[in-house]
């Protein structure tokens, strides 16, 4: 073997890998030698002008989180031969069924930021309705509305919608959580039915963590062995029409008590009150699901159909106005 060839090491292969090695070696002040079939080094993360002049485009790899991540490429000054990353402003995106993504943002304390607010509105929503119902002028008072009085609500359900997206959630975690919520709620309850004051404050947070610690058991429900009793067509033609059943409920039953009031009125002496409430719950809840079910279909339908996500490719022809707007030469 000629004498130039001698070395400590031979890599072959200059991928990202490959380098790492050779790098490594060389450190400890090995001779290396690295081979590599292709006319440049890199492997999958090089990129080169593959469509027209210009135009940079990634060969193989192309998004590199465990190139940042490394603790060995890290140490190496690669931005001083001409490395910078670049960092989009939403690392990933989930795009969901009915048409809201789920971001996560780059910085921990912009997601923090997020989830403290979320947690204020679940704290300062008790507190408003408390002041509200303080309040000597009741002509203020909107609190059988969708107001900012029950804003706790949608809190809730947000701060529950991240927390199943957090790497390494489980059923386990899950259970953890969802019977404790169905008991808060439950205590809450006991709580809220002691005075009128009570009632107005809390009744809107015990049926919000009860509701979670419901939805909790359910998903538990859905994923476990018993999973065939979740996936029926009554909680499908439920779930189908939640989206209008929650903004329209409250109005449903706002237009069923001025309707038949006084019919209402004169059943609880007749039938009494439990079987007026019935008649109550199955008029309000029959005017709700009606009309969420043709809100669904004939308006909700249309929107979730339309194709907002990105436009088919069209055909760029070198030299046309599209190109030259495009070429990052110009
Ligand atoms: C389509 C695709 C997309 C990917 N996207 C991503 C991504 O977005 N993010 C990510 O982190 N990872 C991605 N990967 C994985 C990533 O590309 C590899 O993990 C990484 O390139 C492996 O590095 P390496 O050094 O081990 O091998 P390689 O990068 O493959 O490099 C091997 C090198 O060895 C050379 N070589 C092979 N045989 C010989 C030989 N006999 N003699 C001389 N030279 C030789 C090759 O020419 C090449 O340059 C992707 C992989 C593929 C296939």
């Amino acid at each position: 073997m000629p004498k130039k060839f001698v070395c400590d090491a031979v890599v072959v292969g200059a991928g990202p890998n490959g380098l790492a090695a050779a790098i490594r070696m060389a450190q400890a002040g090995c001779s290396v030698r690295v081979l590599e079939a292709n006319e440049s080094v890199g492997g999958g993360t090089r990129s080169a002008e593959l469509t027209l002049p210009g135009f940079v485009h990634d060969i193989c790899s192309a998004i590199h989180p465990l190139g940042l991540g490394s603790p060995f490429l890290r140490h190496l000054p690669l931005e001083k031969y001409g490395l910078s990353w670049i960092h989009p402003e939403f690392p990933l995106a989930h795009p969901l069924d009915d048409g809201m993504v789920a971001l996560l943002q780059r910085s921990v304390a912009g997601t923090a930021a997020g989830l403290a607010v979320l947690a204020t509105i679940v704290v300062i929503s008790p507190v408003l309705r408390a002041i509200n119902f303080s309040l000597p002028a009741r002509s203020l008072d909107m609190s059988s509305l969708y107001t900012w009085l029950n804003l706790d609500g949608l809190a809730i359900g947000a701060i529950l919608a991240f927390w199943l997206r957090v790497p390494g959630f489980s059923r386990a975690s899950l259970r953890r959580v969802a019977v404790p919520l169905l008991a808060l709620g439950i205590v809450l309850f006991a709580i809220s039915q002691r005075s009128h004051f009570s009632r107005a404050v809390l009744s809107q947070s015990w049926c919000d963590l009860a509701a979670a610690g419901v939805l909790g058991c359910a998903m538990l429900l859905a994923t476990g062995p018993w999973r065939r009793l979740a996936a029926n067509p009554v909680l499908e033609f439920l779930g189908f029409i939640s989206y209008g059943l929650y903004l329209v409920h409250v109005l449903s039953f706002a237009v069923i008590d001025s309707l038949f009031s006084p019919k209402l009125s004169s059943m609880i002496t007749i039938l009494g009150p439990t079987a007026a409430m019935l008649v109550r719950f199955v008029l309000g809840g029959g005017l709700a699901i009606g009309v969420a079910y043709l809100s669904r279909r004939s308006l909700e339908e249309i929107f979730l159909k339309m194709n907002f996500g990105p436009k088919p490719a069209r055909e760029f022809r070198q030299g046309s106005p599209d190109i030259r707007g495009l070429n990052p030469n110009n």
